[in-house]
């Protein structure tokens, strides 16, 4: 989900922490912000004397790193109670709107989900009671530690209400999706618990310009009544984004539910030796409508996959293997994997461009498994068209098509620009010509 996230050197119960890049702006303003607070209160004279400008800075310092440990701690709350339900805790994240603990899946129980949504809350108001008791235990002898802690317990009451807030994927609506699938279907209630997130993420807009304001206990809608804050445009638009994703998310996941990966996948699979040449590989591309082509090794296992973008920016000269990128683990998938699970790492890794080559646990090539064919799947079941499934044994080693290794023929430049013309039968064994000859290229001239 964070494609700017880095890795801190820290694990909580095994599980990896990651700082978001936008952490690193809203981190000062922070500081800044509780610093301010620090100063504000010491002149309403909750000290005895004023703060120095650097004593309110360092105060607001140590707040901003104790709420986000408060956070890091609310996320864990989260980890360790999906963790009890045998879910897979991928990392921690802290980014501009607070923390994210990623999970491999939700847990699928029932009332599950509920559980591990409340738990994040638990942990907050229990650490915002234990704040609350050490400022009452540091009493009037210690004042600015007392002033951190009632500042830091505020922080987490605050936190376990507004995260109760019932607007998926905050954690109120979790729970509400959680309790609303008990006498529902998983897919009803993530549509209704989303369109609850979309309402209140559309009041949040309307909060956050000022146009609703709950001043003295009572309602006024209109432009100005309120003060406004601008924090809640950003975070609106997180909660209405993320409710339609997870909307979405559970109707293929339902529709696909059942399916695996050697089901939907097509076993014939057109792999590139590593050794091929360059300028050899392209003169066959035009026989294929393939977007790119997965790369094995003399071995026939998958080493990475090159793209007919690569292709047209390299040197013919070079092999294949040369070119390539090496994302053989990032495009490749077991044939016994979900169909949702394939949805999911062709939406996580750009670099699957839809497609994902099914290989057996060595490396050696079984199929492919296109965008094209989770949508039929999709299709077919929409339409209440059983969808056939194949049976394990079935998802052999097929019969690949490897394209030979060919001598490079380095093409001078045509003095006019001819279109290039093909052999009439495809040397590699595919039946059908290209359509339209393709045009030279102007890398493969002139060398
Ligand atoms: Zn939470």
């Amino acid at each position: 989900m964070f494609k700017t996230a880095f890795k801190l050197p820290l694990r909580l119960f095994g599980i990896p922490l990651y700082l978001d890049i936008s952490f690193l702006f809203v981190f000062p303003l922070m500081v800044w912000m509780s610093a301010s607070q620090f100063a504000y209160a010491a002149r309403l004279g909750f000290l005895a004397e004023p703060l120095s400008g650097g004593m309110s800075l360092l105060l607001g310092l140590v707040t901003a790193v104790g709420l986000f440990a408060c956070v890091v701690l609310h996320e864990l709350g989260h980890s360790l109670a999906a963790r009890r339900y045998g879910v897979e805790v991928r990392r921690i994240t802290l980014w501009f709107l607070g923390g994210v603990a990623e999970f491999r899946e939700m847990p699928k129980q029932r009332g599950a989900e509920a559980v591990v949504a409340i738990a994040g809350p638990i942990v907050s108001f229990v650490l915002a009671a234990a704040f609350f008791g050490l400022a009452l235990l540091l009493g009037s002898a210690w004042p600015v530690p007392r002033l951190v802690c009632g500042f830091l317990a505020t922080i987490n009451f605050m936190l376990a209400v507004f995260n109760l807030i019932p607007a998926m994927p905050m954690d109120g609506g979790r729970i509400l999706r959680s309790l609303l699938a008990l006498w529902t279907t998983q897919v009803r209630a993530t549509a209704i618990a989303a369109g609850v997130a979309k309402v209140i993420a559309l009041g949040m807009v309307a909060y956050g310009l000022g146009m609703i304001s709950f001043a003295g206990g009572d309602l006024r809608v209109g432009l100005g009544v309120g003060p406004g804050n601008l924090w809640f445009i950003p975070l609106a638009l997180f909660v209405y984004v993320s409710a339609t994703r997870e909307a979405n998310y559970a109707r293929v996941a339902d529709a696909l539910d059942g399916l695996r990966v050697r089901d939907l996948m097509t076993p014939d699979v057109h792999a590139v030796p590593a050794h091929l040449p360059v300028g050899a590989l392209a003169q066959y591309v035009g026989f294929h409508k393939h977007g790119g082509f997965p790369v094995v090794d003399t071995a026939g296992q998958l080493v990475g996959s090159v793209s007919l973008d690569r292709l047209q920016t390299s040197d013919p000269r070079l092999l294949v293997g040369q070119i390539m990128t090496p994302n053989a683990a990032a495009i490749s998938i077991a044939p016994d994997a979900t169909a949702i699970d394939a949805a999911m790492q062709m939406s996580a890794q750009p670099d699957t461009a839809g497609r994902l080559v099914v290989t057996t646990p060595a490396g050696q090539l079984l199929g492919i498994l296109t965008h094209a064919d989770l949508a039929r799947a999709l299709h077919l079941r929409s339409i209440g068209m059983p969808v056939p499934t194949r049976a394990p044994e079935v998802a052999a080693p097929s019969a690949q098509h490897p394209l030979q290794p060919q001598p490079v023929t380095v093409v001078r430049a045509p003095q006019s620009f001819h279109p290039w013309s093909f052999p009439a039968t495809d040397p590699a064994g595919f039946r059908t010509a290209p359509q339209r000859p393709i045009r030279t290229v102007p890398w493969y001239a002139g060398q």
